[in-house]
Protein backbone atom coordinates (compact mmCIF):
# COMPACT_ATOMS: atom_id res chain seq x y z
CA UNK A 1 0.00 0.00 0.00
CA UNK A 2 1.31 3.22 -1.47
CA UNK A 3 2.54 5.33 1.75
CA UNK A 4 0.25 8.18 1.49
CA UNK A 5 -2.73 5.99 2.35
CA UNK A 6 -1.15 3.64 4.73
CA UNK A 7 -0.25 6.82 7.45
CA UNK A 8 -3.13 8.89 5.98
CA UNK A 9 -4.92 10.98 8.60
CA UNK A 10 -8.16 8.84 8.44
CA UNK A 11 -8.31 5.05 8.54
CA UNK A 12 -8.33 2.79 5.41
CA UNK A 13 -10.18 -0.78 4.87
CA UNK A 14 -11.14 -2.66 1.71
CA UNK A 15 -13.42 -5.40 2.13
CA UNK A 16 -14.62 -7.90 -0.34
CA UNK A 17 -18.68 -8.96 -0.75
CA UNK A 18 -18.43 -11.73 2.03
CA UNK A 19 -16.88 -8.99 4.63
CA UNK A 20 -13.82 -10.42 4.14
CA UNK A 21 -11.16 -7.21 5.43
CA UNK A 22 -8.70 -7.21 2.33
CA UNK A 23 -6.06 -4.69 3.48
CA UNK A 24 -6.45 -2.04 6.05
CA UNK A 25 -4.00 0.60 6.45
CA UNK A 26 -1.85 1.34 9.43
CA UNK A 27 -3.61 4.35 10.82
CA UNK A 28 -6.55 2.33 11.29
CA UNK A 29 -4.62 -0.68 12.72
CA UNK A 30 -3.16 1.75 15.11
CA UNK A 31 -6.69 2.82 16.47
CA UNK A 32 -7.48 -0.20 17.11
CA UNK A 33 -4.85 -1.74 18.45
CA UNK A 34 -4.40 -4.80 15.95
CA UNK A 35 -1.43 -5.95 13.96
CA UNK A 36 -2.12 -6.04 10.13
CA UNK A 37 -1.78 -9.88 10.52
CA UNK A 38 -4.56 -10.32 13.22
CA UNK A 39 -6.99 -8.94 10.92
CA UNK A 40 -6.58 -9.15 7.14
CA UNK A 41 -7.80 -12.48 5.67
CA UNK A 42 -10.62 -12.14 9.12
CA UNK A 43 -14.50 -11.36 8.98
CA UNK A 44 -15.20 -7.40 9.38
CA UNK A 45 -16.77 -8.43 12.65
CA UNK A 46 -13.37 -8.57 14.82
CA UNK A 47 -13.52 -4.99 14.79
CA UNK A 48 -17.13 -4.06 15.02
CA UNK A 49 -18.93 -3.90 18.63
CA UNK A 50 -21.89 -6.41 18.58
CA UNK A 51 -24.22 -3.50 17.91
CA UNK A 52 -22.54 -2.85 14.92
CA UNK A 53 -22.47 -6.06 13.54
CA UNK A 54 -26.36 -6.23 13.33
CA UNK A 55 -26.28 -3.00 11.60
CA UNK A 56 -23.56 -3.70 9.05
CA UNK A 57 -26.17 -6.55 8.03
CA UNK A 58 -28.76 -5.04 7.77
CA UNK A 59 -27.72 -1.66 6.42
CA UNK A 60 -24.24 -1.39 5.45
CA UNK A 61 -24.16 -4.42 3.04
CA UNK A 62 -27.29 -4.17 1.82
CA UNK A 63 -26.99 -0.68 0.97
CA UNK A 64 -23.27 -1.23 -0.50
CA UNK A 65 -24.36 -3.31 -2.76
CA UNK A 66 -27.50 -1.62 -4.23
CA UNK A 67 -26.36 2.21 -4.03
CA UNK A 68 -22.72 1.57 -4.20
CA UNK A 69 -22.15 3.87 -1.72
CA UNK A 70 -22.25 4.85 2.18
CA UNK A 71 -22.14 8.22 3.26
CA UNK A 72 -21.37 9.57 6.54
CA UNK A 73 -22.40 6.29 8.78
CA UNK A 74 -21.85 6.54 12.31
CA UNK A 75 -20.83 2.85 13.38
CA UNK A 76 -18.74 1.54 16.42
CA UNK A 77 -15.67 -0.01 16.12
CA UNK A 78 -14.24 -2.43 18.75
CA UNK A 79 -10.85 -2.18 19.40
CA UNK A 80 -8.05 -5.22 20.45
CA UNK A 81 -8.44 -4.24 23.86
CA UNK A 82 -12.48 -4.72 23.42
CA UNK A 83 -13.26 -0.62 23.71
CA UNK A 84 -15.50 0.91 21.39
CA UNK A 85 -14.68 4.03 18.88
CA UNK A 86 -17.09 5.32 17.37
CA UNK A 87 -16.29 6.05 13.69
CA UNK A 88 -17.98 8.35 11.02
CA UNK A 89 -18.23 6.14 7.95
CA UNK A 90 -17.84 6.53 3.81
CA UNK A 91 -17.56 3.91 1.59
CA UNK A 92 -17.64 3.01 -2.16
CA UNK A 93 -18.39 0.16 -4.16
CA UNK A 94 -15.15 -0.11 -6.46
CA UNK A 95 -14.16 -2.65 -9.55
CA UNK A 96 -10.56 -3.32 -9.44
CA UNK A 97 -9.27 -6.26 -12.49
CA UNK A 98 -12.94 -7.56 -12.27
CA UNK A 99 -13.38 -7.84 -8.76
CA UNK A 100 -15.42 -5.96 -6.81
CA UNK A 101 -14.08 -3.70 -3.32
CA UNK A 102 -16.08 -2.60 -0.73
CA UNK A 103 -13.38 0.70 0.17
CA UNK A 104 -14.04 2.39 3.18
CA UNK A 105 -12.52 5.48 4.78
CA UNK A 106 -13.50 5.94 8.95
CA UNK A 107 -12.57 8.91 10.89
CA UNK A 108 -13.00 8.39 14.46
CA UNK A 109 -15.45 10.65 15.96
CA UNK A 110 -14.78 10.51 19.71
CA UNK A 111 -15.21 14.39 20.49
CA UNK A 112 -18.57 13.98 18.59
CA UNK A 113 -19.25 11.04 20.51
CA UNK A 114 -18.21 12.52 23.74
CA UNK A 115 -20.29 15.71 23.36
CA UNK A 116 -23.22 13.49 22.02
CA UNK A 117 -23.22 11.47 25.66
CA UNK A 118 -23.01 14.41 27.89
CA UNK A 119 -26.26 16.05 26.28
CA UNK A 120 -27.66 12.39 26.66
CA UNK A 121 -26.92 12.55 29.95
CA UNK A 122 -27.73 16.42 30.35
CA UNK A 123 -31.43 15.31 29.19
CA UNK A 124 -32.05 11.97 31.43
CA UNK A 125 -30.88 14.19 34.34
CA UNK A 126 -33.72 17.35 33.07
CA UNK A 127 -36.16 14.14 32.04
CA UNK A 128 -35.59 12.68 35.60
CA UNK A 129 -35.87 16.21 36.96
CA UNK A 130 -38.83 16.63 35.17
CA UNK A 131 -40.32 13.72 36.58
CA UNK A 132 -39.89 14.38 39.96
CA UNK A 133 -41.25 18.25 39.43
CA UNK A 134 -44.26 16.24 37.86
CA UNK A 135 -44.64 13.90 41.09
CA UNK A 136 -44.14 16.75 43.50
CA UNK A 137 -46.78 18.83 41.78
CA UNK A 138 -49.17 16.33 41.64
CA UNK A 139 -48.44 15.45 45.39
CA UNK A 140 -48.81 19.04 46.09
CA UNK A 141 -52.08 19.21 44.28
CA UNK A 142 -53.35 16.21 46.57
CA UNK A 143 -51.98 18.05 49.67
CA UNK A 144 -53.64 21.40 48.39
CA UNK A 145 -57.02 18.75 48.17
CA UNK A 146 -56.99 17.45 51.25
CA UNK A 147 -56.08 21.13 52.99
CA UNK A 148 -59.20 22.00 50.89
CA UNK A 149 -61.20 19.36 51.99
CA UNK A 150 -60.22 19.50 55.96
CA UNK A 151 -61.18 23.53 55.43
CA UNK A 152 -64.12 22.83 54.53
CA UNK A 153 -65.31 20.20 57.37
CA UNK A 154 -63.53 23.02 59.57
CA UNK A 155 -66.44 25.03 57.98
CA UNK A 156 -69.10 22.85 58.38
CA UNK A 157 -67.96 21.83 62.15
CA UNK A 158 -68.02 25.42 63.19
CA UNK A 159 -71.42 25.90 61.59
CA UNK A 160 -73.03 22.95 63.71
CA UNK A 161 -71.19 24.51 66.54
CA UNK A 162 -72.68 27.95 65.67
CA UNK A 163 -75.92 26.24 65.46
CA UNK A 164 -75.63 23.95 69.09
CA UNK A 165 -74.65 27.53 71.11
CA UNK A 166 -77.22 28.93 69.43
CA UNK A 167 -79.82 26.52 69.55
CA UNK A 168 -81.90 24.76 72.56
CA UNK A 169 -80.68 21.15 72.91
CA UNK A 170 -84.36 19.78 74.29
CA UNK A 171 -86.68 21.74 72.19
CA UNK A 172 -84.40 22.49 69.15
CA UNK A 173 -85.51 26.01 69.06
CA UNK A 174 -82.93 28.97 69.51
CA UNK A 175 -82.01 29.58 73.27
CA UNK A 176 -81.92 32.46 75.54
CA UNK A 177 -78.68 33.54 74.42
CA UNK A 178 -79.71 33.77 70.69
CA UNK A 179 -83.09 35.39 71.92
CA UNK A 180 -81.55 37.98 73.62
CA UNK A 181 -79.14 38.96 70.94
CA UNK A 182 -81.81 39.17 68.86
CA UNK A 183 -83.98 41.14 70.86
CA UNK A 184 -80.71 43.94 71.10
CA UNK A 185 -80.93 44.15 67.01
CA UNK A 186 -83.87 43.65 65.96
CA UNK A 187 -85.42 46.57 68.69
CA UNK A 188 -83.25 49.63 67.71
CA UNK A 189 -84.66 48.82 63.66
CA UNK A 190 -88.38 48.86 65.41
CA UNK A 191 -88.03 51.66 67.64
CA UNK A 192 -86.81 53.96 64.99
CA UNK A 193 -88.92 53.32 62.01
CA UNK A 194 -91.54 53.32 64.69
CA UNK A 195 -92.37 49.93 63.69
CA UNK A 196 -93.58 48.19 66.74
CA UNK A 197 -92.54 44.88 67.96
CA UNK A 198 -94.08 42.34 70.37
CA UNK A 199 -92.72 40.34 72.83
CA UNK A 200 -94.54 36.87 74.57
CA UNK A 201 -93.05 35.09 77.62
CA UNK A 202 -95.35 31.97 78.13
CA UNK A 203 -94.94 29.68 81.04
CA UNK A 204 -96.58 26.57 81.38
CA UNK A 205 -99.04 26.64 84.44
CA UNK A 206 -98.53 24.19 87.41
CA UNK A 207 -95.45 22.38 85.05
CA UNK A 208 -93.96 21.05 88.25
CA UNK A 209 -97.11 18.61 88.99
CA UNK A 210 -96.11 17.02 85.27
CA UNK A 211 -92.87 16.55 86.52
CA UNK A 212 -93.90 15.20 90.02
CA UNK A 213 -97.09 13.35 88.62
CA UNK A 214 -95.42 11.65 85.11
CA UNK A 215 -91.86 11.56 85.68
CA UNK A 216 -89.23 13.99 84.64
CA UNK A 217 -89.41 12.28 81.38
CA UNK A 218 -92.53 12.75 80.61
CA UNK A 219 -91.86 16.77 81.30
CA UNK A 220 -89.19 16.58 78.59
CA UNK A 221 -91.53 15.51 76.54
CA UNK A 222 -94.39 18.25 77.13
CA UNK A 223 -91.63 20.84 76.73
CA UNK A 224 -90.69 19.20 73.54
CA UNK A 225 -94.18 19.23 71.95
CA UNK A 226 -95.41 22.51 73.65
CA UNK A 227 -91.53 23.94 71.36
CA UNK A 228 -93.04 22.29 68.19
CA UNK A 229 -96.32 24.15 68.80
CA UNK A 230 -94.29 27.15 69.34
CA UNK A 231 -92.11 26.76 66.04
CA UNK A 232 -95.69 25.89 63.81
CA UNK A 233 -97.33 28.72 65.10
CA UNK A 234 -94.60 31.60 64.55
CA UNK A 235 -94.16 33.12 61.25
CA UNK A 236 -91.22 33.51 58.81
CA UNK A 237 -89.96 36.52 60.43
CA UNK A 238 -90.67 35.05 64.66
CA UNK A 239 -88.37 33.87 66.74
CA UNK A 240 -89.07 31.20 68.52
CA UNK A 241 -86.77 30.32 71.89
CA UNK A 242 -86.92 28.38 74.73
CA UNK A 243 -86.09 31.17 77.65
CA UNK A 244 -85.05 28.54 80.22
CA UNK A 245 -86.73 25.78 82.24
CA UNK A 246 -90.61 25.98 81.43
CA UNK A 247 -90.79 29.01 79.92
CA UNK A 248 -90.63 30.08 76.60
CA UNK A 249 -90.60 33.59 74.43
CA UNK A 250 -91.92 34.81 71.31
CA UNK A 251 -90.62 37.37 69.32
CA UNK A 252 -92.82 39.18 67.02
CA UNK A 253 -91.39 41.41 64.45
CA UNK A 254 -93.55 44.25 63.13
CA UNK A 255 -96.62 43.68 65.43
CA UNK A 256 -98.38 45.76 67.29
CA UNK A 257 -100.30 45.43 70.76
CA UNK A 258 -103.09 43.81 69.26
CA UNK A 259 -102.13 41.52 67.01
CA UNK A 260 -99.94 40.29 69.76
CA UNK A 261 -102.73 40.04 71.94
CA UNK A 262 -104.34 37.76 68.91
CA UNK A 263 -101.51 35.54 68.19
CA UNK A 264 -100.86 34.96 72.12
CA UNK A 265 -104.17 34.02 72.51
CA UNK A 266 -104.31 31.78 69.81
CA UNK A 267 -101.71 30.32 70.77
CA UNK A 268 -102.99 29.84 74.65
CA UNK A 269 -106.15 28.51 73.36
CA UNK A 270 -104.51 25.87 70.81
CA UNK A 271 -102.72 24.24 74.04
CA UNK A 272 -105.29 24.00 76.34
CA UNK A 273 -107.91 22.25 73.63
CA UNK A 274 -104.26 20.63 72.17
CA UNK A 275 -105.18 16.57 71.71
CA UNK A 276 -101.88 15.09 72.03
CA UNK A 277 -100.36 12.42 73.46
CA UNK A 278 -98.85 13.80 76.38
CA UNK A 279 -100.48 15.64 79.58
CA UNK A 280 -102.94 17.96 79.26
CA UNK A 281 -101.34 21.55 80.02
CA UNK A 282 -102.68 25.20 79.90
CA UNK A 283 -100.26 28.07 79.66
CA UNK A 284 -100.22 31.62 80.95
CA UNK A 285 -98.50 34.13 78.49
CA UNK A 286 -97.28 38.24 78.96
CA UNK A 287 -96.88 39.96 76.20
CA UNK A 288 -95.06 43.70 75.56
CA UNK A 289 -94.72 45.90 72.53
CA UNK A 290 -92.03 48.16 71.87
CA UNK A 291 -92.18 51.91 73.36
CA UNK A 292 -90.00 54.35 71.35
CA UNK A 293 -86.55 54.58 72.68
CA UNK A 294 -86.90 50.94 74.29
CA UNK A 295 -84.08 48.96 75.32
CA UNK A 296 -84.53 44.79 75.67
CA UNK A 297 -83.85 44.64 79.36
CA UNK A 298 -87.45 46.99 79.84
CA UNK A 299 -89.12 45.42 76.69
CA UNK A 300 -88.14 41.51 79.07
CA UNK A 301 -89.40 42.77 82.24
CA UNK A 302 -92.57 44.51 81.19
CA UNK A 303 -93.38 41.10 79.75
CA UNK A 304 -92.29 38.98 82.49
CA UNK A 305 -94.77 41.36 85.10
CA UNK A 306 -97.12 40.81 82.18
CA UNK A 307 -96.59 36.80 82.74
CA UNK A 308 -96.72 37.67 86.57
CA UNK A 309 -99.95 39.22 85.85
CA UNK A 310 -101.61 36.30 83.94
CA UNK A 311 -100.16 33.83 87.13
CA UNK A 312 -102.03 35.88 89.50
CA UNK A 313 -105.10 36.47 87.65
CA UNK A 314 -105.57 32.69 87.73
CA UNK A 315 -103.36 31.31 84.66
CA UNK A 316 -104.44 29.99 81.37
CA UNK A 317 -104.75 33.41 80.25
CA UNK A 318 -102.81 36.17 78.31
CA UNK A 319 -102.04 39.76 79.89
CA UNK A 320 -100.42 42.72 77.84
CA UNK A 321 -98.21 44.88 80.03
CA UNK A 322 -99.58 48.03 78.95
CA UNK A 323 -103.09 47.29 80.80
CA UNK A 324 -100.48 47.01 84.03
CA UNK A 325 -99.81 50.77 83.18
CA UNK A 326 -103.23 52.16 82.54
P1 LIG B 1 -96.51 27.96 87.73
O1 LIG B 1 -97.86 27.72 87.21
O2 LIG B 1 -96.50 28.94 88.82
O3 LIG B 1 -95.56 28.29 86.65
O4 LIG B 1 -96.06 26.58 88.36
P2 LIG B 1 -94.89 25.67 87.91
O5 LIG B 1 -95.00 24.40 88.65
O6 LIG B 1 -94.92 25.55 86.45
O7 LIG B 1 -93.64 26.51 88.30
P3 LIG B 1 -92.41 26.17 89.16
O8 LIG B 1 -91.44 27.28 88.93
O9 LIG B 1 -92.83 25.92 90.59
O10 LIG B 1 -91.85 24.84 88.62
C1 LIG B 1 -91.26 24.76 87.35
C2 LIG B 1 -90.88 23.33 87.12
O11 LIG B 1 -90.33 23.15 85.83
C3 LIG B 1 -89.87 22.85 88.11
C4 LIG B 1 -88.82 22.13 87.28
O12 LIG B 1 -88.59 20.84 87.78
C5 LIG B 1 -89.47 22.05 85.94
N1 LIG B 1 -88.50 22.10 84.89
C6 LIG B 1 -87.66 23.10 84.59
N2 LIG B 1 -86.87 22.75 83.57
C7 LIG B 1 -87.24 21.49 83.20
C8 LIG B 1 -86.79 20.57 82.20
O13 LIG B 1 -85.90 20.85 81.40
N3 LIG B 1 -87.42 19.37 82.12
C9 LIG B 1 -88.44 19.02 82.98
N4 LIG B 1 -89.01 17.85 82.85
N5 LIG B 1 -88.83 19.85 83.93
C10 LIG B 1 -88.27 21.06 84.05
MG1 LIG C 1 -91.65 29.26 85.43
MG1 LIG D 1 -94.68 27.32 85.25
Amino acid sequence: MDDRLNFAPCGYLSLDDEGIVLTINETLLRLLGYHIQEVQGQHINIILTSASQSFYQLYFFPMIRIQHKVEEMYISLKSKAEQDIPVLLNALRNERDGRMFNDCICVPMKQRYKYEQALLAIKKKMDARNQLKKKQIAELDLLRHELESKQNELLELNEKLRKLSITDGLTGLKNRRCLEEKLTSHLPLHTERTQPLSLLLIDIDYFKEINDRYGHMVGDKVLQVLGKLLKDESRADDIAARYGGEEFALILPNTAKSEALNIAERIRSHVENAKWDVPHITISIGVATSLSGDTEHALQSRADRALYASKDGGRNQVTHANVLHE
